[in-house]
């Protein structure tokens, strides 16, 4: 039996279409989906959309749409983006699922309270009317709302259930620092440690009905609603068939890639939950960092957030994945641009790749190939490449492949077959581009597999342009 291998994207809020910064998220566990599964692995990958929560309500209802019908159109938007990357997922999860999502986490509710682990507490925060919510010190600007500044600030006190989180606290540190529940790059690990030192903290995990009326409702209490927590961690759980037998195919979790503002929810309280429930934990969380845009960070009133699906409008899926892949460091920030990903197309992909391809194909066409002894392919070191992507160090392995690809490229200049006629540089030459696109097939799998369909064919032959130059 293949051994399995589950893998998540976090599930973006659907308050909005897609930006660039979630699309380097997808593309990267992608990659990781797609390499295990040509590695014999029995593969799940899944992804979705959270979205519940009082700001989806109250967007819609600003913008005059249902609800329902308004989480429904940005959560199309993140199923398209899976659509134009060439994303590989193997369901796509929704908060909002009755049949799929709900029971799960109704189930896994009732599991925690018969533990002991949900209880009921008074609660005293800062609301603003105009919200219509709890607002934290963040919210505020000299004790005003920055949405509402005209408006006073109350205290109120409301009733919530909370779930007992410190109870797990030095557990789960003591899995963080054994690396049982591993946390990478290690840096990470040992940031989230230092966050935690004094201990985790007991979270909120409802609100009355009238503050939040858009999510699940609390079992057996008609005023409250689930907040976030325990609704939207459990689409990992849910996303597999929990809570019937068919998620323990899967669970648990191999990884959860998740964007660094996401760490804390998913080392923390997530963890917290399946200890209470007896469950087994993710094995390991893979942390990216942040996108900026030509330099700057992405905002609304900057007008520079890059939408991929506009992006995917002009370039192709692999222009885009491979400038995703190539162009950071996994677990540090980076810059996206937009001349850099032509760039990257036009040098790369086109010049280096595309023609090498389609100057041997021509080649083999008219000369032919002859088995001997592959002194070329001997400069690939599979293995290296191989470990960079398990390790996440797609820009690396990258490097390596391209880094080969420049040797091939050398070696046709020196050879020389359009004047020999060397069917033996020729098999050597087709043997390496084989392997070549056989390890960019996670990254670039449409172009890749068009190589390696055209270079195992019957009759080799030059075949049509990969990359044409973009301008
Ligand atoms: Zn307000």
């Amino acid at each position: 039996m293949k051994d399995k291998f589950y893998i998540t994207t976090t599930i973006p809020y659907a308050n909005a279409f897609p930006h660039i910064g979630f699309a380097l998220e997808i593309v990267q566990a992608d990659i990781l989906a797609r390499w295990n599964r040509m590695n014999g692995k029995d593969v799940f990958f899944l992804t979705g959309t959270d979205e519940h929560g009082v700001k989806n309500f109250q967007t819609a209802k600003k913008e005059g749409l249902d609800v329902q019908d308004f989480v429904d159109r940005n959560s199309s938007g993140f199923r398209e983006l899976t659509r134009v990357l060439n994303i590989s997922n193997d369901d796509f999860i929704r908060t909002t699922d009755k049949e799929k999502h709900w029971p799960g986490v109704l189930a896994l509710w009732n599991i925690l309270k018969a533990n002991g682990d949900i209880y009921k507490k008074k609660y005293t925060g800062n609301y603003c009317s105009g919200c219509e919510r709890f607002v934290t010190d963040k919210d505020l600007v000299e004790g005003k709302c920055l949405d509402h500044p005209n408006l006073e600030i109350h205290q109120i006190e409301e009733e919530n259930y909370f779930f007992k989180l410190s109870k797990y606290s030095d557990q789960i540190k003591d899995l963080i620092v054994k690396d049982e529940l591993k946390i990478t790059p290690v840096h990470w690990k040992n940031g989230f440690l230092a966050l935690i030192k004094d201990g985790l903290q007991d979270v909120s995990f409802s609100r009355h009905k009238s503050v939040l009326p858009w999510g699940i409702p609390v079992p057996e209490d008609d005023e409250q609603v689930m907040y976030v927590w325990c609704d939207a961690l459990t689409n990992y759980l849910t996303g597999v068939g929990y809570p019937g037998e068919k998620y323990k195919k899967y669970w648990p979790a191999d990884l959860h890639v998740v964007g660094k503002d996401m760490l804390r929810f998913h080392a923390g309280i997530w963890p917290g939950m399946l200890l209470s429930a007896g469950l087994p934990l993710p094995k390991e969380i893979p942390v990216h960092g942040f996108l900026t845009v030509d330099g700057k960070k992405m905002s609304k009133s900057l007008g520079n957030v890059v939408s991929p699906l506009d992006l995917a409008k002009k370039y192709s899926s692999d222009a885009i994945r491979y400038s995703l892949a190539r162009g950071f460091v996994f677990g540090q920030d980076g810059d996206f641009s937009e001349s850099v990903l032509v760039e990257r197309h036009n040098n790369e992909l086109a010049d280096k790749l595309g023609n090498l391809v389609a100057r041997v194909g021509g080649l083999i066409e008219k000369n032919g190939i002859e088995k001997v002894e592959n002194n070329l392919i001997k400069k690939l070191d599979k293995e290296k490449i191989g470990n960079l992507i398990g390790g996440f160090e797609f820009d690396k392995a990258l490097n390596e492949i391209f880094k080969f690809i420049d040797d091939c490229n050398f070696y046709v200049q020196n050879k020389k077959p359009w004047e020999t006629k060397d069917k033996g540089v020729l098999f050597e030459l087709k043997e390496s581009i084989l392997e070549v696109a056989n390890l960019l097939l996670p990254f670039i799998p449409e172009s890749a597999q068009k190589i390696v369909d055209q270079f195992n064919s019957e009759s080799i032959v030059k075949g049509e342009i990969l990359f044409k130059k973009i301008e």
